[in-house]
């Protein structure tokens, strides 16, 4: 490879939260443009090239079209990684999959929900479409970690991303359980490498990294029984972010 990696990130369907977070890298910028020549960032400069070494994709596929780019981008690209939960997982694009395509549609484009060009179908994550090679996970995601990421993936490695839950940072930093103060919280069944921001801040973790890897059934059946919660409650938190609702059982 003759000079640095040419990088390029495209968006989909998200809100772009998460170029953002690049966008707005100040002083660890300069940490990404030393790792990598950027010749495509929709948001931050204009220019185009052929093929890249590195693409970022954003956002999730749903519609014909989505699906001929973004496998465009893999045929023009040695490497690709998925960065947010929108391209992660299909994120909270994916609520939609819950519900019948008509009436979704209808609701949000009114009296235009059959022009062509809005006929979108039901999400999916970008690897259910083309390989992915690397996945940044959050919503949004973490700027350090996606700075590691990619130094791995330059490397030709791929980073292990935690395989235990939430919960493990959460006792951790020796935070008093939500759930002993009323709440839910899918800490027990969601990946870790957030060091657990949302309980730490009094907030329930609502998934947006993904399932845990295997995820411990039991003690989600645990903590929800010590603390007479049923299954129910939570189960529409498990679709925010697309998250396996078998995890619960
Ligand atoms: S993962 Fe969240 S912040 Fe990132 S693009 Fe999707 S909705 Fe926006
Ligand atoms: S359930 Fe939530 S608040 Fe309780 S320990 Fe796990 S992550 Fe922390
Ligand atoms: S605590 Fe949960 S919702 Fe909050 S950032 Fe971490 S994984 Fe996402």
């Amino acid at each position: 490879m003759h000079g640095k990696p040419k990088a390029a990130f495209f968006d989909f369907a998200c809100c772009e939260g998460c170029q953002l977070q690049i966008a707005n890298l100040e002083e660890e910028i300069i940490g990404l443009t030393e790792l990598v020549d950027v010749v495509e960032f929709r948001e931050v400069l204009t220019g185009s090239a052929p093929a890249y070494d590195v693409a970022f994709i954003e956002g999730s596929i749903t519609r014909p079209e989505d699906e001929a780019r973004v496998k465009d981008i893999r045929s023009r690209s040695k490497l690709l990684a998925s960065f947010g939960a929108c391209a992660c997982t299909g994120g909270v694009n994916k609520l939609k999959n819950l519900r019948d395509l008509t009436t979704v549609r209808k609701e949000v484009y009114g009296d235009k929900w059959n022009m062509p060009h809005l006929l979108t179908y039901p999400t999916r994550a970008v690897h259910e479409v083309v390989k992915v090679d690397a996945y940044v996970p959050g919503c949004p995601i973490n700027r350090q970690e996606f700075l590691t990421i990619v130094k791995t993936l330059l490397l030709g490695l791929v980073l292990k991303l935690p395989d235990y839950p939430v919960c493990v940072e959460c006792k951790k930093k020796d935070n008093v359980c939500l759930y002993e103060r009323g709440m839910t919280c899918l800490g027990p069944v969601t990946r870790a490498g957030c060091d657990a921001i949302c309980p730490t801040n009094a907030s329930p973790c609502e998934g947006c990294r993904g399932s845990v890897p295997n995820p411990n059934r039991n003690s989600m059946k645990e903590v929800l029984a010590k603390h007479n919660v049923p299954l129910e409650a939570i189960m529409r938190k498990f679709t925010i972010y697309a998250l396996d609702p078998e995890a619960g059982k």
